[in-house]
């Protein structure tokens, strides 16, 4: 599943290639891949044709491309496995194309959704004054969002009964953390992931995002982070880079800080990874 970084990524490459061009025709090859849209594929490949795409937008995981003048947006649903791709139109078509977007221009390159497991797929929403998708109104801002509110954030946290990594996974009160930059942040933070979030201080609210938006930037500074090897950008480039990850997916190696095995639990059907002695338990109140 790709997570805030790699989604952002696709988002610049659309941008690049794909804002403010003219839809000419969609072909929508597999029905599953418009599954969300009700109306069906013929009515989905009618709704595009003539618009032209705006700025390609991004809220933590979702991204979406508005389309001019209709008060709508695609909202794409990569899943586990979904790609945007850019191709040239005489590139053969992969194996898993789903769907195709051509545009009336002579860049002489087309939009491309492909999914192996077809779990993803496009679909057409009204959206908000903002410029949201309707269905993802209700989704919080993203710590990379220069409106995210860090104080709000915080208040949040501190009335909250819940714990430390649940929070950050919680898209109503922050956008776009998944588990990978999660246990990357709590490891910088020094936070054990069941750590009550009503024990949270000022300081220590405002170092967790600091690490959180750190290995972000990161994760984008070197094209994303992806344990799929199925994620390609939008370019067809790879994604995949893991090494500069410090505690997740390294049980047993040790804690590049202070030596210790890193330790795998259990947690909400995933994994958290942490070091033992740089974050520990909270104690047990009764
Ligand atoms: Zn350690």
């Amino acid at each position: 599943m790709p997570e805030l970084p790699e989604v952002e990524v696709v988002r610049r490459g659309l941008e690049r290639w794909v804002a403010h061009r003219t839809v000419a025709d969609a072909e929508v090859l597999h029905p599953r891949a418009v599954r969300r849209h009700v109306a069906g594929p013929d009515d989905f490949a009618h709704r595009l044709k003539g618009h032209r795409v705006g700025t390609p937008s991004r809220r933590g995981k979702y991204l979406w491309l508005p389309l001019e003048d209709t008060g709508q947006a695609v909202l794409a649903h990569l899943g586990m496995s979904g790609q945007l791709l850019v191709q040239p139109h005489e590139a053969p078509a992969e194996k898993h194309l789903r769907i195709r977007v051509r545009f009336a221009d002579a860049l002489g390159t087309e939009l491309r959704f492909v999914d192996q497991r077809t779990f993803g797929g496009l679909s057409l929403h009204e959206t908000t004054p903002e410029g949201l998708p309707d269905v993802i109104a209700h989704i919080a801002r993203d710590p990379l969002d220069p409106l995210f509110d860090d104080e709000a954030f915080h208040q949040a946290l501190r009335r909250k009964r819940t714990t430390v990594k649940r929070a950050l996974l919680d898209q109503s009160l922050i956008s776009g953390v998944g588990n990978i930059y999660a246990d990357e942040a709590l490891w910088r933070a020094r936070l054990h992931y069941e750590r009550p979030t009503a024990t949270l201080t000022r300081p220590r609210t405002t170092e967790l995002l600091g690490h959180v938006r750190d290995v972000m930037n990161a994760a984008l500074a070197v094209g994303g982070t992806s344990f799929d090897s199925l994620y390609v950008n939008v370019n067809g480039e790879s994604g995949y880079f893991d090494r500069s990850l410090d505690a997740y997916g390294r049980e047993g190696l040790p804690c590049r800080r202070c030596g210790t095995p890193v330790r795998r639990r259990p947690w909400m059907n995933r994994s958290s990874y942490f070091c033992p002695k740089c974050q520990r338990p909270p104690r047990v109140t009764a």
